[in-house]
């Protein structure tokens, strides 16, 4: 989960974190597993309150006081049982606390009882009472303030129940340092296994949130590299291949080409009068025209072929697998398409023709040069012949 703020600081005492937005976001990551102990623990309480009315029957006996006990008892259980139920639904219940909180404080009133209607047992309640003010920091999720909050009670409770019996003053402070004990260990030991989950998960948010922003520098390079990479093969007005690029495919495609003995055709193609253009309408209209003739030619090509910007208005084609006759064939139809898609300028529509001169590699053809000056040789009669038509040499 991504939180606007990365302060992970803590608060010592209470245990938790500083800013409420972690805070928040820690109790929603951790919530369910502790909603798990705590409807756990619940369970066993509630069990425990049970089972401990079996020795109050052999106690007591059956009367007004067992009824009241008992009656108590099932009480309690029946509030534990529900916290167990809601914390299905909401176990956001686990991370408020106050809803535990308020459960604890009700389960002490239970020792209160017993206390004063289990004469045979008034030192052992005493002892349970601390061995549960210790469980209550143990074994029952809640903040630790809060469990702190509701030993309190229990704690006083009890010094309370002792005055009330006419105790003196001394055995009151003395049951007072007595619980204070296990609510100090108790309260410690939460505290600091509270602030070490804390701590476990700012650095698991740091190690998520560092491995993002590695994805990220990860996914901006890649893209830095395509884009250096498009931009070290193509030409930044057309899109075309450059010529260092078209140099590398040909050499590619001749020899798959040769390997194959497959025929390969390769066509200098010149835009008829693109001066006039130029001069007419100007450059950036003239720049627009490239861009169309190159959209054009993209699309209209396999997509094995190879379309090359050679110069100015000058394109190379590469065709593999296509003889002579076939290119021809190919290049008429790319050449009448041009001629019959002006291009939208300035309101206008702008006829656009091009001479195309075409050879076919042969085998022994290794030069690239010496190949395009041949196309080039036959480009230059087609435009002598009156342009917007398709050479062969
Ligand atoms: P032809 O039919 O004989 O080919 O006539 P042409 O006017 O097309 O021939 P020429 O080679 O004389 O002119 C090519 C012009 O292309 C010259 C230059 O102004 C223009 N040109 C070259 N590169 C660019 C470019 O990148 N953008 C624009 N707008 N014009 C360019
Ligand atoms: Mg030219
Ligand atoms: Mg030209």
């Amino acid at each position: 989960m991504h939180t606007a703020t990365t302060d992970y600081r803590l608060s010592g005492w209470r245990g938790e974190f500083v800013h409420p937005s972690i805070e928040q976001a820690f109790r929603r990551h951790s919530e369910a597993d502790a909603a798990r102990s705590l409807r756990r623990a619940l369970l066993v309480w509630a069990s425990l309150l049970l089972l401990f009315g079996l020795m109050d029957y052999s106690a007591l006996g059956s009367g007004y006081d067992l009824f009241l006990l008992f009656g108590w008892r099932l009480a309690t259980a029946a509030v534990l049982l529900l916290l167990y139920w809601q914390l299905r639904s909401k176990p956001s219940l686990v991370s408020d606390g106050y809803a535990v909180t308020a459960a604890e404080v009700f389960g002490s009133v239970l020792f209160f009882m017993l206390y004063f209607l289990r004469h045979d047992m008034v030192s052992w309640v005493i002892a349970v009472v601390a061995i549960s003010l210790l469980a209550l920091f143990m074994f029952i999720p809640n903040r630790v303030y809060l469990s702190l909050l509701a030993a309190a009670f229990l704690s006083i409770g009890m010094m309370a129940c002792v005055a009330a019996r006419g105790m003196g003053a001394d055995k009151v402070i003395g049951l007072g340092f007595i619980l204070a004990l296990p609510t100090a260990v108790g309260f410690f030991t939460a505290l600091r296994w509270q602030l070490a989950q804390r701590q476990q998960y700012a650095l698991l948010m740091q190690v998520i949130s560092s491995n993002r922003d590695l994805q990220d520098e990860i996914k901006r390079r890649e893209a830095l590299e395509a884009e250096l990479k498009r931009q070290a093969t193509t030409d930044p007005l057309t899109g075309l291949f450059n010529r260092r690029q078209y140099e590398m495919l040909f050499q590619r495609e001749r020899e798959r080409c040769s390997r194959l003995q497959q025929e390969m055709s390769l066509c200098v193609m010149d835009l008829d009068h693109f001066k006039r253009i130029n001069d007419q309408y100007g450059h950036d209209v003239g720049d627009t025209v490239l861009k169309h003739v190159a959209q054009h030619l993209s699309c209209a090509l396999r997509h094995s072929d190879v379309v090359g910007r050679f110069g100015g208005e000058e394109f190379i084609l590469i065709l593999p697998d296509t003889g002579l006759e076939q290119a021809v064939a190919v290049l008429n139809r790319l050449r009448e398409a041009l001629a019959e898609t002006p291009v939208p300028v300035q309101g206008e529509l702008l006829p656009v023709s091009a001479t195309f001169g075409v050879t076919t590699v042969q085998p022994d053809d290794f030069d690239l040069e010496v190949i395009i000056r041949r196309a080039d040789q036959a480009l230059y009669e087609g435009k002598g012949a009156g342009r917007n038509r398709v050479m062969t040499a």
